[in-house]
């Protein structure tokens, strides 16, 4: 009797350089159940060349193991173990029927449930609504693919492949003639974060669009009987617009749960203070914008080796802000305060006109502290450096939309804070965080 083989993959261990540690394979029993088997990587070359999705074995003499309580991949609690006396061979004739699909479907609500838990991994199905990658031609390193999809309800949720499957998967998007509107994806593992669920791909996870499956092909023609004949908009991959929006209390406990990643947010907040601590501006070195150190006489860098470095002044303006959810720290550099407000921090501190000052020192410039009151939506870029723990404070990199002051309702937005900015600043002497690079920090 034969077993379908529905899909192998490899297991790397990413701590170690990506050594090969096991192989996982999910196969179809007699009784129409998903089943997992297992290689060991001492016996991996043995059985490699003939592995083959969709071909039919011949499966015994292996040993039966508990199934891990973590990360399960079938609904059984047994698995398969490749031993040394295991025979695995492929059945030729007769020429068996298409192999049986077997999926885990699990629907939002179920995905919520097994959230966080690391018990499960299942499938998930989904209508394609917008793709945002990182993967650029040629591909660099840390890729992430993000697909906005849509599961049974009205609530879209991010799917998250990361490094090789996101490069992958941009692949494979591109070179289809058109978008595709189904997506089926395997072994993802749901993760709630700040009230919203997030699903990220695993070393399990395959994709497949459209008519791959029997399963997508009947949600794709209900979708195709439902296309209202007007054409999207845009393609798909290249539809990067689509960057979804968090409340400030979704970002804080973001940073606290989710896996560390490079993801970009829309939040929309009401500036509360500006520069209470740091300042607005910093002398950064002009070759690689990292905060100069100063000395009697000279500017180093400590970056570059350089102790007669060159200064140039940069903004670095850092905001409470706050909306109705909570308050977070927020940081605008130097490309994005000199669009906001037209004006480079070199020209803003000839304005001041205060001879003689360190220009870390000086007075925050009026247009900036009138920043105070108004509400801003703007990008927020979450990095590997906002998972560390030290630091709270959040990088924008674009204002989307000024709203001006609108009318303040339930917020008191004083707080008995004191605006003492400008009198008893002390110059830090702290080197600026590692991401200040200016224009394009990244
Ligand atoms: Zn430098």
């Amino acid at each position: 009797m034969g077993y379908p083989l529905l899909r192998f993959w490899e297991a790397r261990n990413v701590k170690h350089g990506g050594e090969l540690m096991w192989m996982d394979l999910l196969m179809v029993d007699g009784n129409g159940t998903m089943m997992q088997a297992s290689i060991s990587a001492i016996r991996i070359p043995r059985y490699r060349e003939r592995l083959t999705a969709g071909s039919m074995f011949s499966i015994s003499g292996f040993d039966v193991s508990r199934c891990a309580q973590n990360y399960r991949l079938t609904d059984s609690s047994l698995m398969i173990r490749f031993s040394e006396t295991t025979s695995f061979e492929e059945l030729i004739e007769p020429v068996s029927p298409l192999p049986e699909e077997a999926f885990r479907f699990r629907n939002q609500t179920e995905l919520i449930g097994l959230a966080n838990t690391n018990t499960q991994l299942p499938d998930v199905m989904g209508e394609i609504l917008g793709v945002k990658s990182t993967v650029s031609d040629p591909p660099e390193d840390k890729n992430h693919v993000m697909v906005t999809m849509k599961l049974d309800s009205d609530d879209t949720v991010i799917l998250s492949l990361f490094d090789s499957q996101a490069v992958a998967f941009h692949r494979q998007l591109e070179a289809l003639r058109a978008d595709p509107k189904v997506i089926v994806a395997t072994s993802i593992n749901p993760k709630m974060v700040g009230g919203r669920l997030f699903l990220n791909a695993t070393s399990g996870t395959h994709v497949f669009f459209d008519k791959k499956t029997r399963a997508g092909s009947g949600r794709f023609y209900e979708l195709v009987a439902r296309d209202t004949g007007l054409q999207s908009a845009a393609p798909l991959l290249r539809s990067y617009a689509k960057v979804e929006t968090m409340t400030i209390a979704e970002l804080n406990s973001f940073i606290v749960t989710a896996p560390s990643q490079e993801i970009d947010f829309l939040c929309t907040g009401r500036v509360v203070n500006v520069g209470i601590e740091k300042g607005w501006c910093y002398v950064a070195c002009s070759k690689c914008s990292k905060k100069l150190l100063r000395t009697v006489s000279a500017f180093t860098c400590g970056r570059c080796n350089n102790t007669h470095a060159v200064g140039t002044l940069r903004y670095r303006v850092e905001m409470a802000i706050s909306d109705d959810s909570a308050e977070g720290t927020f940081v605008g550099f130097d490309g994005v305060m000199t669009k906001l407000h037209s004006i480079r921090a070199s020209e803003a501190l000839q304005m001041l006109a205060e001879d003689g000052v360190n220009p870390e020192d000086s007075m925050i410039p009026q247009f900036i502290s009138e920043m105070v009151g108004v509400t801003y939506t703007f990008q927020v870029r979450v990095t590997a450096y906002n998972f560390t723990g030290h630091h709270k404070t959040f990088t924008i990199t674009r204002i989307a939309e000024v709203h001006g002051r609108l009318p303040v309702h339930d917020v008191d937005i004083s707080g008995g804070d004191d605006d003492g900015a400008d009198d008893d600043d002390k110059p830090s002497g702290e080197p600026a965080p590692d991401n200040i690079g200016g224009e394009g920090y990244w």
